[in-house]
């Protein structure tokens, strides 16, 4: 079985096998969100496929050092904030709360180190000091900015490259996407309704992109494995991430950078600014299991971009049915001796399963290899059940399976299944007792309800329709 993780590196353009740093451990540092407001699915996708890659990291025989900063202050937060009357970190907290919540519905395995930028200030002014020590930045009207043309490899990640005659020109916002390379802020002076924090650099607040360099050199070092983010992040984030990190240590900073594919509405980003977005709260309220949306923001492989629309989360809603009831077929289905058949197929499942994650997380390949074993599992049941053996190879494919996707519904029966295996009984009752109106009426009854009743030799089984 492979064991070796191919991964498409933005910095160098080409697909390359993974070799950690460190062994058998791997770093990697993830772009978290910017807690000024619930979190939409286009970053769930992001944050989604992050944790298919840890998932996958895992399955392979590794251990994870993750890090996802929480971005509670820049120009977003701050604004959001004064808007509302809160203080800044009142009012990013309660959002940070909703993210942890959102994690937990979504399956989303926790990250070992959750930094948020507020209480790495201290960090962040000895990298920009590092910095001016190296003749790197320059200083106007009391903010620090990073002068791009002192670092020769700017434009590397993104091959956004700086242009001669934008020499001087700055930028104070933290995020523009305009394709121009420009001197940007490190360190900003103060202004009416910002916060504040007096360094040794003077007063002020941080700029966006150092938060990051700062957060992940703390927790992971001067150099890493991986660097993770959606595709709008590598300029002028990640570029600039780099030219910080890189200025003030003169050693590589990550090696490898991954970039997940925007989640897009009719051939566009979802964005707020856009304002056609969801967040998992809205799908959740009309009614759809987070299960269906952790499969869909999963179904597509990172690299491509994912069009999110209701038909693709009703599909996905019904894969999690399918895979529900072939599990609960698997379990009411009586072992039948020397019906070996499907060891050799969930061995091949298994096998498949690793080899299209090792090819750069190609999650299409990987869920279609578990439609596959659901459906020769199903082929089987309906052919008089699988033997012990069998059954075993399957549960341990369906937990390969489940490790990283994670989209298997609780084996705990839930008050509505329990409700179900009551009235088979009733009408099992009823039959025994040849009250066989009693009996259809409650097949009506379950059929009404959208549950199918089987009846094979070893008794009845049911799944939904
Ligand atoms: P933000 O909260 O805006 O800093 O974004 C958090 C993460 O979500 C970043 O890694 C972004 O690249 C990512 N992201 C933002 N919009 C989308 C989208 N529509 N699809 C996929 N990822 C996104
Ligand atoms: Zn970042």
């Amino acid at each position: 079985m492979t064991e070796r993780l191919r991964l498409f590196n933005t910095l160098t353009r080409r697909l390359e096998d993974f070799e950690a740093l460190d062994d058998r451990v791997v770093r990697i540092y993830t772009c978290g969100p910017t807690i000024y407001d619930f979190a939409h699915i286009g970053n769930y996708r992001t944050f989604v496929f992050e944790d298919v890659l840890r998932r996958t990291f895992q399955l392979f025989g590794y251990r994870v050092l993750q890090v996802q900063n929480l971005t509670d202050v820049d120009d977003r937060t701050i604004q959001r904030a004064n808007q509302s009357g809160v203080p800044l970190r009142e009012f990013t907290d309660r959002f940070a709360a909703a993210f942890f919540e959102d994690l937990a519905t979504l399956r989303v395995e926790p990250a070992e180190h959750y930094p948020r930028a507020t209480d790495y200030i201290p960090q962040m002014v000895e990298i920009i000091k590092r910095l001016e020590e190296g003749g790197h930045t320059y200083r106007s009207e009391g903010s620090v900015y990073y002068r791009i043309s002192t670092f020769p490899g700017y434009g590397k990640l993104s091959g956004v490259r700086p242009e001669a005659n934008l020499a001087g020109a700055r930028v104070d916002v933290d995020d523009y996407d305009k394709e121009d390379a420009r001197d940007f802020v490190l360190w900003k002076a103060p202004k009416e309704g910002e916060p504040v924090w007096d360094t040794e650099l003077g007063p002020g607040r941080p700029g966006w992109h150092i938060e990051c360099s700062a957060m992940a050199m703390a927790l992971l070092g001067e150099t890493f494995d991986i660097h993770c983010g959606g595709v709008d992040n590598i300029f002028p984030h990640h570029e600039n991430e780099i030219a910080q990190s890189e200025g003030a240590t003169g050693k590589a900073f990550a090696h490898t950078w991954l970039h997940a594919e925007h989640l897009v509405v009719e051939g566009e980003k979802m964005a707020k600014r856009l304002g056609n977005f969801f967040t998992l709260r809205d799908l959740v309220e009309r009614g759809f299991d987070p299960l269906a949306v952790r499969y869909l923001l999963l179904s597509v492989p990172y690299r491509q971009r994912l069009n999110f629309t209701f038909d693709g989360l009703h599909a996905a809603a019904q894969a999690i049915d399918r895979i529900a009831n072939t599990l609960r077929r698997l379990d009411s289905t009586p072992e039948a001796a020397g019906a070996d058949g499907l060891v050799d197929g969930a061995r091949e499942f298994q096998r498949d399963f690793r080899d299209a994650l090792a090819d750069d997380l190609n999650t299409a390949r990987a869920v279609a290899a578990l439609h596959d074993l659901l459906r020769r599992v199903n082929t089987a049941l309906d052919g008089g059940g699988i033997s012990a053996a069998a059954a075993a190879a399957v549960r341990a494919g369906f937990a390969d399976a489940d490790s990283v996707l994670a989209v298997f519904p609780e084996r705990r029966a839930t008050d509505a299944d329990a409700e179900i295996d009551a009235l088979i009984g009733q009408r099992a009752a009823a039959r025994a007792a040849r009250d066989f109106a009693r009996a259809d009426a409650i097949r009506d009854e379950l059929a009404a309800r959208g549950i199918i009743l089987e009846d094979t030799p070893h008794g009845t089984v049911w799944h939904r329709g």
